[in-house]
């Protein structure tokens, strides 16, 4: 029983924008958005990017998935993820928006002909699709949203369980009033998924895209005090040297880049 009072977050995709591959990429990974938190029993994944495809199929419990917003590069895992083919097989999805029958529509828009060749339907899983709330316990663990700041919407998520604490704030592009709610958001907490997509220099010509900076990451820690800080959402043009060379320059004992494959136990 004892695993179960501990987090532990495997980073399945940790890429933005767009997935690459190839020799460049092979350290910090090329999948997009997917982080597996397995905590009190349960298996929760943030985003269904393309690193869902490497998520195992089988759980004791139905997994759940967390949707922090329908960027295409947070959802395009779903469709090649092997359990949602898996005749019988359960997992509920929890997507932002008013209801239920318009998160529905929201996914079946990608996965559907002519962008997909076949419909959510068609699917031989389980796939349940609602509306990602406010507040929600999924069996112990507690899970709360807060508004973002992204173009069209992105859901800070905060995922709690037996005083262990993880925030993920992706695609987030700071700002005064921004970041002082996330900074209130992340107070004291274990672990800060944060999007550090772009250098400084990047940013500027990038303004308003909605993303934001390892640097950013260091005053948000300073502001929050959070325990331990990955950067994450790399930019598909960052090769594993520049990424190296820019977590190297941060020289911060707290804060990493977050590298595809690696496990956290909090
Ligand atoms: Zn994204
Ligand atoms: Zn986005």
């Amino acid at each position: 029983m004892e695993r179960f009072r501990h987090m532990r977050i495997t980073v399945l995709g940790t890429r933005g924008s767009a997935p690459v591959c190839g020799n460049d990429y092979a350290t910090f990974g090329g999948n997009t958005s997917c982080y597996l938190v397995e905590v009190g029993g349960e298996s929760i994944f943030l985003d269904a990017g393309t690193g869902l495809m490497g998520a195992p199929g089988s759980f004791e419990r139905d997994p759940v998935i967390l949707l922090s917003h329908l960027h295409a590069d947070h959802l395009l895992g779903l469709g090649m993820y092997e359990r949602i083919g898996l005749s019988g097989a359960t997992t509920k999805l929890f997507v932002p928006a008013s209801d239920a029958e318009c998160a529905r529509t929201a996914i079946e828009r990608l996965y559907s002909p002519p962008l997909w060749p076949i419909r959510l339907s068609d699917y031989k899983g389980n796939l349940q699709i609602d509306v990602l709330p406010k507040n929600m316990r999924i069996g112990d663990v507690t899970v709360e949203t807060e508004q973002g700041s992204h173009p069209g919407t992105c859901l800070l998520i905060k995922v709690r369980y037996a005083q262990k604490t993880l925030v993920y704030a992706t695609d987030f592009e700071h700002g005064e009033e921004a970041s002082m709610r996330l900074a209130e958001f992340s107070r004291n907490a274990d672990l800060v998924l944060y999007d550090g997509q772009y250098s400084n220099e990047q940013y500027e010509s990038h303004r308003s895209f909605g993303h934001s900076t390892p640097d950013e990451g260091v005053a948000l820690m300073n502001r929050c005090g959070a325990r331990h800080m990955l950067i994450v959402h790399h930019d598909p043009h960052s090769t594993d040297s520049t990424l190296l060379s820019r977590e190297r320059a941060l020289s911060h004992p707290k804060i990493r880049f977050a590298r595809e494959g690696e496990m956290i136990e909090l």
